[in-house]
């Protein structure tokens, strides 16, 4: 190994220098892909853009070869390499959340958990990795794909600047308005451009749950039956053939999820509240337009294709109104953490307030009528209040009630 005098570093340098031998030395070397062992010279964890550029200047005048770190998950082992410097930019991981603006700046070394812990904090996110540990830096320039990206895009779509060390030791903000060019690069173009120190995101409004709660329901599917009957296909909601269709086709008991694929007459779907049980148990069920789930019409493409009238209707199938039940009167859908509401949600209108109460409509819950690539979540007092039927057999007595989806 090259033996290298970093005194002249240590000089004007703030963070920590990790040499061969140190104590933390494997440690600070080592990253996620352990099939790279590679040995620096040694490591320069950075505290802040002035450290990174004293390491780039000292690279350049000691002809050092150099690996960039931040989150450390470079498949490729980038993130290390033999005898040169690694600048570790893990430690500069500040953050600052403007929710006026909905925008947050974040240094490089933060990953993807930590950043999203911030954004949270205020009810906002962006697309980010899909695994907590990875570094915002690394994906970020590479255009980065996460969960979030068939309602935000990918992570460069909502990138707003860069800060990045240069080569040279020079410190430049790329953006749509300065250095466009750069900026266009750094956008997919990896670690090919400088060292970037920080990163402007664009937020939006989402959460605090992300994917949603986990109510603790689980369906298996018992089984598919295929039946051939035009007057079914087309059958709405009340009608003769409706009924001929469930009293022959109707599986199971009350614990049992009939799911009927037919165009669903002039609606998206309709489903039965548990009360309907035990005067008409073959009714139970929802029934769902076909062309409401996924690759199969284009129907409903970018509105109703993503197969959440089924999540929808299930709602209701659990007992769960609308959550736009009951309009700006406290009582709303008698669920204690879904705000009043006074219209069903058409699209997916960020900010809709549709009542004077503090918070927001909840246009991203499934018992509301937003698109299916809004739906994101259910409450947690939706989760209780779905256990109630099944908890005291509300799914006996009381009259039937069906609702519906509609397209319009
Ligand atoms: C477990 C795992 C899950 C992943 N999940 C996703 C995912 O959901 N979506 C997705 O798009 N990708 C994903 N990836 C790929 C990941 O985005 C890339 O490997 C990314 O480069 C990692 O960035 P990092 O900062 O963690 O890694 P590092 O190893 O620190 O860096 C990765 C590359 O970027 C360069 N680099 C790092 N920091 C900087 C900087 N500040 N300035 C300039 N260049 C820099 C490095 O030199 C290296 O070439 C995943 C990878 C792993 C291992």
């Amino acid at each position: 190994m090259a033996v290298v005098d970093e005194s002249a570093l240590e000089e004007n340098f703030l963070g920590e220098l990790i040499r061969p031998g140190d104590a933390n030395y494997d440690r600070a070397r080592s990253i996620s892909n352990a099939m790279f062992d590679r040995r620096p010279a040694f490591i320069a964890r950075c505290t802040g853009v002035a450290d990174v550029i004293e390491a780039v200047r000292f690279a350049r005048d000691a002809d050092l070869a150099v690996a960039v770190r931040s989150g450390g998950h470079s498949v490729a082992g980038y993130g290390v390499c033999d005898d040169g410097i690694v600048i570790d930019l893990s430690p500069m991981r500040g953050v600052r959340v403007d929710p006026g603006t909905r925008t947050a700046r974040a240094q490089a070394g933060l990953t993807w958990g930590q950043f999203d812990r911030e954004t949270q904090a205020f009810g906002l996110a962006t697309t980010g990795g899909r695994v907590t540990t990875t570094g915002i830096a690394g994906l970020t320039l590479g255009s980065g794909s996460g969960w979030l990206e068939s309602k935000f895009g990918l992570v460069a779509d909502n990138l707003l600047s860069v800060d990045i060390v240069t080569a040279d030791g020079q410190v430049l903000t790329a953006s749509e308005d300065e250095n466009p060019e750069l900026f266009w690069g750094l956008r997919g173009g990896g670690g090919n451009f400088g060292i970037a120190t920080s990163f402007d995101y664009r937020l939006h409004q989402l959460g605090p749950i992300v994917v949603g709660l986990d109510t603790g329901f689980r369906f298996k599917v018992a089984g598919i039956d295929r039946t051939n009957n035009a007057s079914w296909f087309y059958a709405g909601p009340g009608t003769s053939e409706e009924r001929a269709m469930k009293q022959a086709l109707h599986k199971g008991d009350a614990s049992d999820l009939n799911v009927y694929s037919t165009t669903a007459g002039p609606y998206l779907g309709w489903a039965y509240f548990p009360s309907t049980y035990k005067t008409k148990p073959w009714i139970d069920g929802l029934v769902i337009d076909w062309a409401s789930m996924l690759h199969t019409s284009t129907a409903y493409v970018g509105r109703y294709d993503l197969g959440k009238t089924g999540t929808h209707e299930s709602g209701h199938w659990f007992g769960l109104y609308h959550v736009f039940q009951g309009g700006c009167n406290h009582w709303g859908d008698y669920v204690d953490d879904t705000p009043p509401q006074l219209i069903a949600t058409r699209g997916c209108p960020e900010g809709q307030d549709s009542c004077s109460e503090p918070s927001l409509d909840s246009i991203h819950n499934y018992m509301d009528y937003s698109y299916d690539s809004c739906y994101n979540q259910f409450t947690a007092g939706q989760a209780a209040r779905e256990d109630v039927p099944f908890a005291v057999e509300l799914r006996d007595g009381g009259p039937g009630v069906m609702v519906r989806r509609g397209s319009a």
